[in-house]
């Protein structure tokens, strides 16, 4: 694999930070993930629209959006895979220990790796820690992860691939590394980015192309809805089959089909929207 740091490509063997970085001593960094197909990246301009705003929300200098292009050009270029991901990072870059943010400037790598298309459906659970809705982070797209690695790994030990979080105020939020949806009377809906879940971009576009409600939802939604999906880069839509011990349609339900067809068409035509 070859990799984007700090300027140049390197083999992943020679791709190197310092081990002082922010980003590795404190979580100070922000990233993205972005689905390529056949080399071409989907939806890249809102991904690095939320590059500067979670930037911004964490004080680091705006990113310099036509490097981090051609860093995302030469790394696909140089990884051809049928279906990759993408992966930006931006952090505070070297700081001494017990030190602010140091003054050697923000590090950037962008590496690629090849996966496969996620499955139609999957499993849920849901977890009892909460996402705050009005932190200093809300919304941002940090490096600071942990809380979601552990909440992944409860999924995996219970046959799940995702888990979902409620707020503080006990109301549905989102999952580990994905927006939630569900379907009730026909209709679909989501929770607010109020409710302190990230501003997905798939959630952004599958609110626009299906015309979903964005709606102050209780944890209790989940035991009753007709249909549920997630939404993610890599996943698109997904369908959602089981969660926790309840177990819905095995296939799509009608509306949540209807929402992947559309998706993939207009995804289809229009790499940019
Ligand atoms: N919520 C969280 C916490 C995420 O990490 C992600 C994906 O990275 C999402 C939601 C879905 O966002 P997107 O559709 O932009 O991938």
């Amino acid at each position: 694999m070859r990799i984007w740091v700090n300027g140049g490509l390197r083999d992943a063997d020679d791709a190197r930070l310092s081990v002082l970085d922010h980003g590795l001593t404190v979580g100070d960094g922000i990233f993205e993930t972005v689905r390529t197909s056949e080399g071409r990246p989907f939806a890249l301009t809102r991904h690095l629209d939320r590059l500067t705003r979670s930037a911004r929300g964490l004080g680091l200098p705006d990113p310099d959006l036509d490097e981090v292009r051609r860093a995302a050009t030469a790394v696909v270029d140089a990884n051809p895979v049928p279906l990759g991901r993408l992966r930006i990072t931006y952090t505070g870059g070297l700081s001494p220990l017990g030190s602010d943010r140091g003054t050697a400037g923000p590090s950037l790598v962008v590496a690629l790796d090849g996966v496969s298309r996620r499955p139609d459906t999957t499993a849920v659970i849901t977890v009892p820690w909460t996402r705050n809705e009005r932190g200093a982070l809300t919304g941002l797209k940090t490096t600071s992860y942990a809380e979601n690695v552990v909440a992944l790994a409860r999924a995996r030990e219970r046959g799940a691939s995702e888990a979902l979080f409620p707020n503080t105020a006990g109301r549905l939020c989102e999952g580990t590394g994905s927006n939630v949806f569900v379907v009730l009377d026909g209709r679909i809906h989501t929770p607010p980015v109020a409710s302190g879940c990230l501003a997905g971009i798939t959630r952004a576009l599958a609110v626009e192309w299906t015309g979903a409600e964005e709606s102050d939802l209780p944890m209790e939604v989940l035991a009753e809805a007709d249909e549920i999906f997630l939404t993610s880069t890599l996943r698109d839509i997904q369908a959602v089959h089981r969660v926790d011990g309840r177990e819905l349609a095995p296939e799509p339900g009608p509306v949540t089909a209807k929402a992947m067809r559309i998706f993939d068409e207009r995804a289809g035509n229009d790499l940019d929207p």
